[in-house]
């Protein structure tokens, strides 16, 4: 293994790296650590530490860390057509391969696909389409986009001003014209003396109020993640979606699933719209598409909207990179073998309801854990100050922040939104690693709760 000087690294990434999320100044002063190489579920930093990574990167290395495979694909394509584009009257043989693959994992009524680099395109995307859509059919001024409070939806303009994160908005006048946002159903917090499926039903309905209240004739679409990822996990009640469905039907809405996190097996179907039990329009894609090798995204688009832009003449949208080779080719790849392998289907059978049972068990003890909750291989808990009351803690982010540090110090990668402490790993993780990585972060949590709250 090459050797690294780690001093050097991190003096060289302060002054010359601007890290997307972070307060850099901090970083700078205390140095970034540095990853070196990664194989399965492991990473290891320059000082050769091995970590286990408990979020797939960035929720997005499904498939694991060190395939042989991918990088042969790559090699070859880039050998044989390095790039290419598709904007006029051409195509090639790793986006078209990869086009009828998708095809066959989607569900039914998913026959097309519009290519992106990143899950922010795929949003913004799939606004730009919505819009065009509604032209088509003669309705332009439906326009307007409903997304949630807490939801993500990337960093770009249109993804950051879909996504309710509050302090995203804060930094450059979002969210644009056009965009409006309802409250999340998330219950602990939200549902007040309700049952979880009457919160549910109530949850759906601020959509309902919110169309009413814009007009139905000016809303293009409802969008929302099947389960929030960044927002902390959030597992809407089982009434929600359905509810929602019927809503968007009833006033002509189109509904959208950001499957970004959800899609390609995370919550043990090939995406999260069929576990929650819903149909959406449209679903935009992106990470596990190609788990993290390259930089890739697809927008699942439904046949009634293929159908209205198919009418429409020109689409004037694309990417120099839409469909890219080299990505579409890795893509093919890991998606076959998340298919192939039964990777996706072990995460329904055995190790999704395994982890979950297992999560369970071992955060159900500690006195400020709770709301234990997960599907598949997506997983998380909250901190709370008081769990007779569903009392959070007054500073909300602070005790998520400690105990990250300490999985981090510990060698485990867990993240915390605000408080939630979430957990997405590679979804090739055996039972076994499953037992390491619950082993590690339970004494994590005995630490933070000994060292931090008493
Ligand atoms: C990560 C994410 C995005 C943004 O994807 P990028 O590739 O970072 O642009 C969009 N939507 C959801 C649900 C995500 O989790």
């Amino acid at each position: 293994m090459k050797q690294h000087n780690t001093e050097a690294l991190r003096q060289q990434d302060a002054a010359h790296h601007l890290h997307p999320f972070s307060d850099m100044q901090s970083l700078n002063q205390q140095g970034a650590r540095v990853i070196t190489h990664a194989d399965g579920i492991y990473l290891w930093d320059s000082e050769g530490n091995k970590i286990i990574d408990g979020m797939a990167g960035l929720w997005c290395v499904n498939i694991g860390y060190g395939r042989k495979d991918l990088p042969e694909v790559a090699k070859k394509q880039m050998e044989e057509l390095a790039y290419y584009n598709t904007f006029f009257k051409t195509t090639h043989p790793a986006v078209v391969e990869l086009s009828t693959l998708l095809n066959e994992v989607a569900p039914q009524g998913f026959s097309h696909v519009f290519y992106t680099n990143s899950g922010s395109e795929s949003v913004d995307t799939m606004m730009r389409m919505v819009r065009r859509y509604w032209d088509v059919q003669g309705k332009p001024q439906k326009k307007t986009l409903i997304g949630r409070w807490n939801g993500y939806h990337g960093s770009t303009i249109g993804g950051a001003s879909l996504g309710g994160m509050t302090y995203m908005h804060e930094q450059g006048d979002l969210p644009i014209p056009g965009v409006v946002h309802v409250e999340q159903p998330w219950w602990y917090k939200h549902g007040k003396d309700m049952t979880p499926d009457e919160f549910g039903l109530q949850a759906a309905r601020w959509v309902e109020e919110k169309i009413l209240e814009i007009g139905a004739d000016k809303v293009a679409a409802f969008v929302g993640e099947p389960i929030q990822g960044a927002g902390g996990v959030i597992i809407p009640p089982a009434t929600y979606w359905p509810e929602v469905e019927r809503i968007c039907r009833k006033y002509d809405v189109l509904l959208v699933a950001d499957e970004v996190i959800c899609g390609f097996g995370r919550t043990g179907e090939w995406f999260g719209h069929q576990t929650l039990g819903f149909r959406p329009d449209i679903f935009t894609t992106a990470k596990g598409l190609s788990s993290g090798y390259l930089p890739i995204g697809a927008v699942f688009v439904g046949d009634r909207v293929a159908e209205g832009l198919l009418a429409g003449g020109d689409f004037n949208h694309g990417f120099t990179y839409s469909g890219h080779p080299v990505a579409a080719a890795v893509a093919q790849a890991n998606v076959r073998a998340l298919r192939d392998e039964g990777i996706v289907e072990r995460v329904k059978n055995e190790t999704g309801p395994y982890m979950q049972k297992r999560w369970r068990e071992t955060f159900g003890n500690f006195a400020h854990v709770d709301d234990i909750r997960g599907v598949g291989l997506i997983q998380a808990f909250t901190l709370v100050k008081d769990r007779s009351k569903r009392e959070l803690f007054p500073d909300w982010g602070e005790m998520g922040m400690k105990c990250r540090d300490i999985f981090f110090r510990n060698n485990l990668i867990m993240r915390a939104c605000g408080d939630h402490i979430v957990s997405a790993p590679p979804l090739v993780i055996s039972k076994e690693e499953i037992d390491k990585m619950l082993d590690v972060a339970a004494r994590c949590v005995e630490t933070f709760e000994k060292e931090v709250l008493f």
